[in-house]
């Protein structure tokens, strides 16, 4: 256990923004310093409103936020010094060249001479961008756009640095690559990183720490294989010919329950979610008993569980569905608003 403070510590942020919109509702986390720590959830689930907050951005409607043991109501010029953010939109001036975005930055944090010369130098080197230096950044790959970002937030040596969907938009290799830079910085220089994403599968890899978020707070949170090894033994997910009614639902969860070395089924439209100690032993009594119900099953898969099973388990929903409900919820919006 470290015996360092806390890197971040928020504790019952609420933020409300105009037209009932609850952004978070009781928002709490603790990142411990050195570490990776990750805020998962789906789009609308308040991720950003915590790091605008936790960045001195925006001012939440009651609780209490340090960052590397600073007040960010009290102090914010002292947070700001401390953090390095890298947000979702690029920073980078587009018709100026990578070299003179981080000279810029590196002016506007004091430095000078030959130490700004060569820290830029060095950032460029570190992320693969001496030879891209002198090109405006409008030319540049989304990949080397990202990597600059990140320099960017670099520039004067923060102790936290935030990173809001660090991969949204990138092409599969472009992600992978930036997967492996984040890593790096954690294992290399010892950073305290917070990063937000809708990515699982970022999520688990990056991060030492995974907080789940749904609708303006934490539900669940732990190591990735803390929070996967809770749901014990194999994942079946069971495609339903038709959905089944309320009624049969507690019948039918009942009734696999029931099975030996199955511990839970959970309905979702026409899915079934079981956990088994064996999933491929409990297939065959999962079938019968669905069968012998009347209920046809039209798929069975065997799976170890991922964070999806997870977040379906804590937020009672799964993640794509979340993910679809806000993208309606904006869509509405986007509508009513015309
Ligand atoms: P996430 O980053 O997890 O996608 P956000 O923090 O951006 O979530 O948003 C949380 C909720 O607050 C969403 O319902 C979103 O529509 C709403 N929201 C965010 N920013 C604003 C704003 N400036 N004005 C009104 N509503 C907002």
């Amino acid at each position: 256990m470290s015996t360092r403070a806390p890197a971040v510590q928020a504790r019952q942020l609420i933020k409300t923004y105009p037209g009932e919109v609850t952004a978070l509702s009781g928002m709490d986390i603790t990142v411990e310093a050195g570490t990776v720590f990750g805020l998962l959830g789906p789009n609308g689930a308040g991720k950003s409103t915590t790091v605008k907050i936790l960045t001195t951005l925006a001012r939440p409607d009651s609780g209490t936020a340090t960052v590397a043991g600073h007040d960010v109501l009290r102090h914010p010029d002292r947070v700001r010094r401390a953090i390095g953010v890298v947000a979702q939109k690029s920073g980078a001036d587009p018709v100026a060249t990578g070299r003179e975005n981080l000279q810029l930055q590196g002016r506007l944090y004091g430095l000078r001479g030959a130490a700004l010369q060569q820290r830029v130098a060095g950032l460029l080197a570190r992320f693969d961008l001496t030879d891209a230096a002198g090109r405006q950044v409008k030319g540049y790959s989304g990949g080397m756009q990202r990597r600059l970002d990140v320099a960017l937030g670099l520039v004067h040596r923060p102790e936290i640095l935030f990173l809001d969907e660090p991969t949204t938009g990138l092409d599969p290799e472009a992600r992978t690559a930036m997967w492996d830079e984040i890593a790096r910085l954690a294992d290399d220089e010892g950073l305290t990183i917070l990063l937000t994403t809708h990515y699982l599968e970022e999520a688990d890899r990056l991060a030492d720490h995974i907080a789940i978020v749904d609708r303006g707070h934490v539900v669940v949170e732990g190591t990735p294989n803390a929070l996967k090894g809770e749901l014990r033994g194999d994942a079946v997910h069971l495609e339903l010919r038709e959905a089944v009614g309320e009624a049969g639902r507690t019948l039918l969860t009942g009734a696999l329950t029931a099975l030996p070395g199955v511990h839970e089924a959970l309905f979702d439209g026409r899915r079934v979610s079981v956990r088994a100690e064996d999933g491929p032993a409990a297939v065959p009594a999962l079938l019968g008993t669905l069968e012998r119900a009347g209920v046809g099953v039209a798929a069975a898969t065997v799976a170890r569980p991922s964070l999806d099973d997870v977040y379906l388990r804590y937020a009672g929903r799964r993640y794509a569905e979340a993910e679809a409900a806000a993208e309606a919820g904006s869509l509405a919006l986007a509508g009513g608003a015309r």
